[in-house]
């Protein structure tokens, strides 16, 4: 056995007893945690171009000096333009931003930026359009220029340098004594290189070609423990004994008179698919996956209905608050008084007093309490029922596999149900959810309005809001979003406020404009949501904290801002909060990108509204370690690689973890394997009695 998983990182050079802790909120105790401790990203510092050297007419990337900065209006067409003096050595470049006005407050004369973009001359002058920028905050994102770069996630205490630094010793006295987890005959099969050359290259590669080979590497190995766990947790799931519902003849038909809509085939074909999972005695565990919009929610009151009609109780979990509650309210409006009698149905919060809450977690163990809806606050430990045989949780990419075992673990193995609306195309659907049946919602309600969307350049932003304006006087509803990515987080928010502001003076004087973003106190998204489903609010400035899953059939108009920042998928589920009722929709993306890849985004998401297809696009467009809209997909229990980049990667392993499991279903020829999955990812094994 490796000692590098016994050996503290506090005996490395430069770490000792007081810095340990700070690598201990990074996750990192031992030695090999470190080593997988891989880079968020990597900066490639090799190819800056002197200023002297920029050629019009193509793209460079470009390190200097801000020399000056300025703002301001354009008389003849109102826009706004920004731009800084960019210095290296004795020369320079321009650069300039459009109706971006909070820009002026990012730059500042002297600081050190990155850009990227595509050079022209104008005015006899130098000069880059909405470049791609980046401001060096501090001196150590300095050092290591002319190399590819690791950029690792930090927390206090700990700055690039210093990690670098801290790597860079630990690997050098330690990486040769790494044990290759992966059986030899396989690692030859795959042609997979030797596991201390790949870690070195995860965190310092010399070039592309060895960055590849060691995350080809290091991937597959993820891959190839997380495949074996899924696979085992089937393999335990299946032998188990739930509990077998008893659903009468004609409740289904019963069930559909609850609604003043019929249902759509294919929630009619899942609902059976339920039904005959629920009356089997192993218990159910289905993936149900729709595009937003499709009606996955009235499909999992099937599933609540049955255990009630038996006598137990069910619970549905939600990702937030303000869809926790639409789904109660729903639930109430067509079981209140529908044609099951008496449903007693209970909203859990963490918005709940403390009284309330005990008085319901009594409620739902003396079993007064058929169905409970809520958020997280499902999961917390002293909440017990008396009898739960069906739990359904939506939006199954913000919760994991722990977060479902922990839901489950309520009660004595009940069926389960997951729902996505994120869809995965087939060849991931397997490998990720190998241990769970998948039914798929390939239809959306008749009667649904189209949702045209359009691309426009920024500079025409004007003009959409004027015919936003003439839109919204007509009676419909627009959200407005705009972009909020972490790292920029600080600045983001500010550009969607001074909007805000700005459209309330404005271009949206005579409406009433909203904004929600996440940095709110506690509630008042909610309530400001809330306002906006009472149509108190015509137009909501927004960022992407906009719920999944919310559902405003009068908002029709869909403004996104700075579409280009956006990965696909996330602009199709942004879009997916229109298009809700019989009314035709409006989706307008406004920006400009600069990569070809920002452009076949934007181009993908006007010509299809087809979710599958634009995941599977998805796939095609995003180039390997792109970290990017990883979380939107469920896949963050993967921690080192990307699947939607590795397929044939992935497939690969799936394969080699199943033939492995079907000689050695107990893994007691494999104890390496067996106590790796169990140290370096516990949650893998998260509920297999076998581990
Ligand atoms: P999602 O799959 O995105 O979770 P929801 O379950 O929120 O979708 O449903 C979206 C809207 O469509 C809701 O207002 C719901 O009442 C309505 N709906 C669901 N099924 C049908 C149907 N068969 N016909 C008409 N409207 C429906
Ligand atoms: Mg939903």
């Amino acid at each position: 056995m490796s000692a590098l998983n016994d050996t503290s990182i506090q005996f490395l050079k430069g770490v000792g007893p007081a810095r340990k802790k700070f690598f201990e909120n990074l996750g990192v105790f031992t030695v090999e945690d470190l080593f997988y401790l891989f880079p968020r990203r990597y900066e490639d510092r090799r190819k800056i171009t002197p200023i002297s050297q920029l050629k019009p007419g193509e793209w460079h990337v470009v390190k200097g000096e801000v020399a000056a900065k300025g703002g301001r209006w354009t008389y003849i067409n109102k826009k706004h333009l920004f731009e800084i003096v960019l210095m290296d050595d004795k020369s320079r470049v321009f650069c300039t931003w459009f109706n971006q006005p909070y820009l002026e407050n990012c730059f500042h004369p002297g600081d050190q930026v990155i850009v990227y973009g595509k050079v022209e001359v104008f005015n006899h002058k130098l000069q880059i359009i909405s470049p791609e920028y980046e401001i060096l905050r501090s001196q150590e994102e300095l050092r290591n220029s002319a190399r590819i770069v690791p950029i690792y996630p930090l927390t206090r205490g700990i700055t690039q340098k210093y990690l670098r630094k801290v790597m860079a010793h630990a690997l050098e006295r330690y990486a040769a004594e790494l044990i290759e987890v992966v059986p030899e005959l396989i690692r030859h099969r795959r042609s997979l290189a030797p596991a201390s050359e790949s870690i070195w290259h995860m965190h310092f590669p010399d070039d592309d070609k060895a960055y590849e080979s060691a995350q080809a590497r290091v991937s597959f190995e993820e891959f190839f423990l997380f495949q074996i766990s899924v696979i085992l947790r089937r393999l335990t799931f299946i032998k188990k004994s739930g509990y077998s519902h008893f659903i009468p003849e004609g409740f289904h038909q019963r069930f559909i008179r609850a609604f003043p809509f019929a249902l759509t085939t294919a929630q009619q074909k899942v609902i059976s698919e339920i039904a005959s999972d629920m009356a089997r005695k192993n218990p159910m565990l289905r993936l149900l996956q729709g595009d937003v919009g499709s009606g996955k929610t009235i499909v999992s009151f099937f599933g609540c209905m049955a255990a009630v009609g038996n006598g137990h109780q069910a619970s549905l979990m939600a990702p937030t608050e303000i869809l926790a509650e639409q789904h109660y309210r729903s639930f109430i409006q067509y079981f209140m008084d529908g044609p099951f009698g008496e449903v007693r149905v209970a909203l859990l919060t963490s918005a709940l007093k403390k009284k309330e809450k005990a008085a319901l977690y009594a409620r739902l163990k003396e079993g007064s309490v058929d169905v409970v809806i809520g958020t997280h606050a499902l999961l917390e430990e002293g909440l017990e029922f008396k009898q739960l045989s069906f739990v359904a949780i939506d939006e199954q990419h913000k919760f994991g596999v722990k977060q479902r075992a922990l839901l489950s673990s309520k009660g004595f193995d009940p069926d389960v149900l997951v729902m996505t609306a994120t869809p995965i195309p087939r060849t991931l659907c397997l490998t990720l959810y190998g241990d769970l049946d998948v039914s798929v919602i390939d239809e959306k309600p008749k009667g649904r309005g189209e949702i045209k969307t359009f691309h426009f350049p920024g500079d025409q932003a004007e003009g959409v809001y004027r015919r936003v304006a003439e839109w919204v006087r007509k009676g419909t509803q627009a959200y407005i979003v705009y972009p909020v990515i972490e790292e920029n987080e600080a600045i983001d928010l500010k550009a969607a406020e001074d909007m805000y502001v700005r459209f309330k003076e404005l271009e949206f004087k005579s409406f009433r404009v909203g904004l929600v973003h996440g940095k709110l106190p506690r509630g008042e998204a909610r309530v400001i949501m809330e306002k906006f489903k009472a149509h108190e609010l015509d137009i909501l400035v927004t960022t992407t904290v906009l719920e999944v899953g919310i559902d405003v059939p009068n908002a029709n108009v869909m403004v996104i801002e700075n579409a280009e920042r956006f990965g696909l998928s996330q602009l199709h589920q942004l879009r997916g909060r229109i298009g809700r009722s019989e009314k035709s929709a409006v989706c307008i993306l406004l920006g400009d990108p600069v990569s070809d890849d920002g452009k076949s985004r934007l181009e993908a998401v006007v010509k299809t509204t087809n979710g599958f297809t634009i995941a599977e696009q998805d796939l095609e467009i995003r180039g390997p370690g792109q970290y990017f809209g990883r979380h939107q997909h469920g896949l963050n229990e993967l921690r080192v690689v990307n699947p939607l980049t590795q397929i044939s990667i992935l497939e690969a392993a799936r394969q080699e973890a199943v033939d492995l499991v079907k000689s050695d279903p107990s893994l007691k020829k494999n104890p390496l394997i067996k106590q790796t999955i169990k140290r370096r990812y516990p949650e893998y094994l998260k509920r297999v009695s076998a581990g």
